[in-house]
């Protein structure tokens, strides 16, 4: 069955993993240690334009960073600078 976009398929090609092509996560690559909450730029990288976080696929982070992002998120979400939604 033919797909309906092809220019889709070249994500699609096994041993593609998106961004984990880079050897380290943007926070490990910038030796950050702590992801502030109040770094409202950086975190807004990993929302979605709805407001929602990122997967580690998509955002390419590694597992502890994308714990700590997330917690920074939903951190700065309380404090207002992030939208719940949007
Ligand atoms: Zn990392």
């Amino acid at each position: 069955m033919a797909r309906k976009n092809d220019n889709r398929d070249d994500r699609r090609k096994p041993g593609f993993v998106g961004a984990r092509d880079q050897t380290q996560c943007r926070f490990c690559r910038r030796g950050i240690k702590y992801v502030d909450y109040k770094d409202v730029e950086t975190l807004q990288r990993l929302l979605t334009n709805r407001g929602k976080i990122y997967s580690r696929k998509r955002s390419g982070n590694c597992a502890g960073c994308q714990r700590k992002a997330k917690k920074a998120i939903k951190r700065a979400r309380y404090m207002a600078l992030l939208p719940f939604t949007a």
